[in-house]
């Protein structure tokens, strides 16, 4: 089976890219720049359970969807459609060549 693919914003430098796996960063560059700042990533963590109710790397992935997507975020709020649902139909359409143009320019 092939692994689950997500588009999340990059913990490091905030751009939106594809992942698979639970990775938070788009980059070993912004891997190294989130590790050196273990405090600030622990209180995001932090503020995404407490305000939120949801783990970082599910905030993220809303944080992509908002920027990518802000129509399909309205959708989410209307209970129309599902977090899931909308990850899997920005991956489907039009979100993985997004994505990618994101995480390459
Ligand atoms: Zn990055």
């Amino acid at each position: 089976m092939a692994a689950k693919c997500y588009i999340i914003r990059c913990l490091g430098c905030g751009r939106p890219f594809e992942v698979t796996g639970r990775k938070v960063t788009c980059s070993s560059r912004c891997r190294d720049k989130v590790k050196r700042n273990p405090e600030g990533n622990r209180l995001l963590g932090e503020l995404a359970k407490q305000r939120l109710g949801m783990s970082l790397f599910r905030a993220l992935q809303g944080a992509a969807i908002l920027f990518l997507r802000p129509d399909f975020a309205e959708l989410i709020d209307g209970g129309e459609l599902t977090f899931d649902e909308i990850q899997a139909l920005m991956i489907q359409s039009n979100g993985k060549a997004t994505a990618k143009g994101f995480a390459s320019s």
